[in-house]
C-alpha cells in the first residue's frame, strides 16, 4: 500500500515553524525580516506568482517589499533597483522574478544579488556552495522536496536516487542535495540511453521533466519512493505531473500526487530559505534563560544551515 506525501501538509507545518522564527527574529532585532520581490513586466503568470509569493510573506509575518517596473525598463535601470535592494539592511532576501524581458541579461542581474541575500538559491556561488556541500541557500523546489522526504523519514543514506532532469533550478540542485544526504545519484535527460531500465534501479525517483504522465509503470522498482516535480497539462487541459499516477501507486511506497505535493512547498522553501537568511546576521548567544547577546557576525562563521536545519 502506497502512502501519499501531502505538500499542503507538510507546507502548512513548515509555515508555522516559520512564523515563529520570524517572530523570534522581531523580538531579537526589534526589525521585521524583509523580502524582495522584483517584477518586471506584465506576464499574467508571473503577476500571479508574485501575488502569490506577497500573501506567503503576509501570513509568516515577513514583511515583503514589491517592486514593479514596466517591461520596457533598461537593463540599467533594473540593475540599479536590485543593487539599491541589496544596500537596504532591511531587505533579507532578493527574489527576482523570472524570466525577465528577453532585453534583458538575465545573469547580469541575477549576478548583483549577494549570495547572503539570494534566498531563490540560483546565484553561481550558491549553486557552487550546493556543489561543494558547504552553508548554502538551496534551490526552493528541490530544497522542498528534501524537506519532505526528511519529516516523512524517508531514509536516503545509502539509497539508489534517480532524477530525470538536469535543469539549474531542479534537476541539478535536486541531485546535489540528495548527494549530500549520501544517496547515490544518478542524473537522466533527454539523451539517456534505457532510461526505464535506469529508472527502475532507484529507491528514491524523481520527475522533473515538464511531459505529461511521461513516467508509466515500468519505469518504477517495486517500493520506490516516487516524487513528481511536473506541472504540466494533459490533452483534457487538466493540470497533471510527469508522472503517471494512476498507472504507478501501486508499486510506491511514497507518492506525491500533482496538484497537492511538491508544488505547495515551492513558495514556503522561499519564505524558509528567507528566514534562514535573516537569521545568519545575528548570533543569538544565550548565556542565561533570559538573557541574550546579539551581535552581527558573518555569514560564514554562522552555524545556522539551510540544508541541516
Ligand atoms: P526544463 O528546464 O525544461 O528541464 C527539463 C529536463 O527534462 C531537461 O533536463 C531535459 O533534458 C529533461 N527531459 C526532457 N525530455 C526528456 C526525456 N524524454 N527523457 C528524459 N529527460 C528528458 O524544466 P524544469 O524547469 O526543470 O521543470 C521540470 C518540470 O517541473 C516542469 O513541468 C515544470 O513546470 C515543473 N516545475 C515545478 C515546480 C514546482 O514548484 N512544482 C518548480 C519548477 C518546475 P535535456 O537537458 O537533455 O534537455
Amino acid at each position: 500500500m502506497y502512502k501519499i506525501i501531502d505538500g499542503k501538509f507538510h507546507s502548512a507545518e513548515i509555515r508555522k515553524e516559520i512564523a515563529a522564527r520570524a517572530a523570534k527574529y522581531k523580538a531579537a532585532s526589534g526589525k521585521d525580516i524583509g523580502l524582495a520581490v522584483v517584477l518586471v513586466g506584465e506576464d499574467p503568470a508571473s503577476q500571479i506568482y508574485v501575488r502569490n509569493k506577497i500573501k506567503g510573506c503576509e501570513e509568516v509575518g515577513i514583511k515583503s517589499y514589491a517592486s514593479y517596473l514596466p517591461a520596457e525598463s533598461t537593463e540599467e535601470q533594473v540593475k540599479e533597483l536590485v543593487q539599491s535592494l541589496v544596500d537596504d539592511e532591511n531587505i533579507n532576501g532578493i527574489l527576482v522574478q523570472l524570466p525577465l524581458p528577453k532585453h534583458i541579461d538575465q545573469q547580469a542581474v541575477l549576478k548583483l544579488i549577494p549570495k547572503e541575500k539570494d534566498v531563490d538559491g540560483f546565484c553561481e556561488e550558491n549553486i557552487g556552495s550546493l556543489c561543494l556541500n558547504k552553508d548554502c541557500l538551496p534551490a526552493c523546489t528541490p530544497n522542498g522536496i528534501m524537506k519532505m522526504l526528511e519529516r516523512e523519514n524517508i531514509a536516503i543514506s545509502g539509497k539508489n536516487a534517480v532524477v530525470i532532469g538536469r535543469s539549474a533550478i531542479v534537476g541539478k540542485p535536486m541531485a546535489m542535495l540528495l548527494l549530500n544526504a549520501n544517496a547515490t545519484v544518478t542524473i537522466c535527460h533527454s539523451k539517456t540511453e534505457n532510461l526505464p531500465e535506469i529508472c527502475r534501479q532507484a529507491d528514491i525517483l524523481v520527475a522533473a521533466i515538464g511531459k505529461a504522465n511521461f513516467v508509466t509503470n515500468d519505469f518504477v522498482k517495486q517500493g520506490a519512493v516516487v516524487i513528481d516535480v511536473g506541472m504540466n497539462r494533459d490533452k483534457d487541459g487538466k493540470l497533471c505531473g510527469d508522472v503517471d499516477f494512476q498507472s504507478v501507486k501501486d508499486k510506491c511506497s511514497y507518492i506525491t500526487p500533482v496538484p497537492g505535493g511538491v508544488g505547495p512547498m515551492t513558495i514556503t522553501m522561499l519564505l524558509y530559505n528567507t528566514v534562514v537568511a535573516a537569521e545568519r546576521t545575528l548570533c543569538i548567544l544565550n548565556l542565561t534563560k533570559n538573557t541574550a547577546i546579539i551581535c552581527n557576525i558573518s555569514m560564514k562563521n554562522c552555524k545556522n544551515s539551510a540544508t541541516k536545519s
